[in-house]
């Protein structure tokens, strides 16, 4: 019998000690993030794989070697390697934001009605996914959904543009600005986000004019960002949309939970499913390069790589971050069972 009681106590030892070497690698020191945010760098800088994004002209210019990733934790510090000054248009990650500008200002209700939470299992600017259900059971993520988005902006189109690129800036901690060059190359080639719009005006989804939601769209991805702001941006996602930084709550805490769901479901365009599987965190891409990943409670993290695979996200900057949560143990499904309880 007392054999019995010793295994039972050397195994629930055992237990409470692999789990806390676990719950060590979660519980992140700083030396720790610094080490593995190196070592990401390190491995995966070589990597030629895949091209910037050039359909947008502008994108095209942007040298393809830069490569920066930041990490900022809901305490404040920000942890940095690379190329994390320079600046880049934030393009679709602009989506999660303006999506957070609208709940705050107009609840969740609007957007669950008028645009819906649903991935559409098509390409981000996919024209069919519009027709198939006359413009709804689309997601803020994807085109459709995000010019209808910026378009629910209460308000004429400077006062929405002031909120939109206020509500940005609070998101980064410092005042962003458009990248005037990016601005005109896209707004000069966008003709199938223009039929996007127009499509989607037909089916009543956009009301106002079609051409000011086009605009509002475009200029907000145009916005110039940093890898340094994109983690902070992300890591007020991971703190409950209060600005680490900053302290400033910049999105009512209630809306941060359905914004990080819709990240999971369509933040890495066709190959979501993919992402998630690796990391299990929301993230969002941008053909400009950035990519941010939100482990919530834990950490905002972000990169820029500008060379996209096939499906527009940056291929160096999937790789850091995949490598990233794996070392810092920070995939929420990948969990130890729990130590057996003793019966009554
Ligand atoms: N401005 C780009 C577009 O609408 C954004 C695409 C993206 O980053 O996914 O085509």
């Amino acid at each position: 019998m007392k054999m019995v009681y010793l295994l039972i106590f050397f195994t629930l030892s055992f237990n409470s000690y692999t789990r806390e070497t676990k719950e060590t690698q979660v519980n992140l020191t700083s030396e720790k993030i610094n080490s593995v945010l190196k070592e990401a760098h390190a491995k995966f800088k070589g990597v030629k794989e895949g091209k910037n994004a050039d359909y947008i002209p502008a994108l095209a210019k942007v040298p393809s070697e830069l490569f920066g990733i930041a990490l900022v934790t809901p305490d404040g510090k920000v942890y940095e390697v690379g190329d994390v000054k320079k600046e880049f248009s934030i393009q679709s990650i602009g989506k999660v934001f303006t999506l957070a500008t609208v709940m705050n200002e107009s609840g969740d209700k609007k957007v669950r009605e008028n645009i819906g939470v649903v991935a559409t299992g098509a390409p981000f600017n996919s024209i069919t996914a519009i027709e198939a259900h006359e413009g709804k059971m689309q997601n803020p993520l994807v085109n459709p959904g995000a010019i209808a988005t910026v378009s629910l902006i209460e308000g004429d189109a400077d006062s929405a543009w002031s909120k939109i690129l206020g509500s940005l800036s609070s998101f980064a901690g410092r005042d962003l600005k458009v990248m005037e060059d990016v601005y005109k190359s896209e707004s000069e080639t966008n003709t199938r986000n223009k039929a996007i719009s127009y499509l989607m005006n037909a089916y009543g989804i956009i009301d106002k004019k079609p051409e000011q939601a086009l605009d509002l769209y475009t200029r907000k991805c145009s916005i110039g960002v940093n890898a340094r702001d994109l983690a902070v941006m992300a890591s007020t996602l991971a703190n409950g949309g209060k600005n680490p930084v900053t302290n400033k709550q910049v999105v009512e805490q209630e809306y941060v939970k359905g914004i990080l769901a819709i990240m999971a479901t369509a933040g890495l365009y066709d190959t979501t499913g993919n992402w998630l599987y690796e990391t299990g965190l929301p993230a969002k891409s941008g053909v400009g390069g950035g990519l941010i990943a939100v482990a919530p409670g834990k950490f905002g993290v972000a990169t820029f790589s500008p060379r996209l695979d096939e499906a527009g996200n940056s291929v160096r900057g999937q790789k850091a971050i995949q490598y990233i949560v794996e070392q810092l143990g920070a995939n929420p499904y990948d969990v130890q069972p729990a130590a057996e309880q003793l019966a009554e």
